[in-house]
């Protein structure tokens, strides 16, 4: 600091004045580098604050994409679990309808292969001549109609196997059933079956039966016999020569012809169930 010589009282004057301003102006700076200091701290804290809220805010946005990202994580992973196990069940569902078509298509060739082993054997039995064929060849017409059975009333037979058959009307009989109920052996029923077709009784149609060949017999025409009236009253009656359908004496009246009728009936049908 100078030390100034005071000469007067108004340069004294002057000089505290001087100073006065001075130490005014200096106050004056003194203040303003407080305030400026102050406001620099103030706008340092605010900058802090102002970084630390957007260095908070930028870890809540990073958290929440973190979090996002982890959800989204967590759902693609049980997606692809679910993806997984779909392909999985899918994979089985395949497994199964391959097993299903093999097996199938097994069934199919075993199926085909039976087919044509029936076939096969079909056209084997058609390849087989019957022994009614073989019959018909080694017999002439004659030797056939004029078959006939030991102690057998071969007229009988004939009628009584033809109205069993016509019995069985347009469905017909097959032989080997006819002959069991006739008791009849099976030579002789082949005999008697060409017999009958020789007499223009019966058809005789070759059929594949159970893998074998036999004859179904149907009724042609129905012979006109003397056995079905032999007991008929009428033959012997003493008053035939007055009866007539619309007289006094007459069949719709006559108790002989209904008991004999009911008699016949109930012969045929123990015939029948024999
Ligand atoms: S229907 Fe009777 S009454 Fe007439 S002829 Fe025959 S048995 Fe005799």
């Amino acid at each position: 600091m100078v030390k100034k010589e005071i000469t007067s009282p108004a340069k004294l004057k002057k000089e505290l004045e001087e100073a006065k301003a001075e130490l005014v102006s200096r106050n004056k700076k003194l203040k303003l580098s407080v305030k400026t200091e102050a406001k620099k701290k103030v706008d340092k804290k605010k900058a802090e604050a102002k970084k630390k809220a957007v260095a908070k805010k930028k870890a809540e946005a990073k958290k929440k994409v973190d979090k996002k990202k982890a959800v989204a994580k967590k759902k693609a992973e049980a997606k692809k679990k679910v993806d997984k196990k779909k392909a999985e069940a899918k994979k089985k569902v395949d497994k199964k309808k391959a097993e299903a078509k093999k097996k199938e298509e097994a069934k199919k060739k075993a199926e085909e292969a039976k087919k044509k082993e029936e076939e096969a054997k079909k056209k084997e039995e058609e390849a087989k001549r019957t022994y009614e064929e073989e019959l018909e060849e080694q017999l002439t017409e004659d030797e056939i109609k004029n078959f006939a059975i030991d102690k057998t009333d071969m007229d009988k037979l004939v009628n009584r196997v033809t109205e069993m058959i016509a019995s069985y009307a347009t469905n017909g009989i097959l032989q080997n059933i006819l002959w069991r109920k006739l008791k009849l052996s099976s030579r002789d029923g082949s005999r008697l079956a060409l017999k009958l077709e020789k007499l223009g009784n019966i058809t005789r149609e070759k059929i594949l039966e159970n893998g074998r060949w036999t004859y179904l017999l149907l009724i042609k025409k129905i012979p006109i016999s003397t056995i079905s009236i032999e007991n008929a009253p009428c033959l012997v009656c003493p008053v035939e020569g007055k009866c007539s359908t619309d007289g006094e004496i007459s069949p719709k009246t006559c108790v002989y012809i209904e008991d004999w009728v009911l008699t016949e009936l109930k012969t045929k049908k123990r015939h029948e169930t024999n």
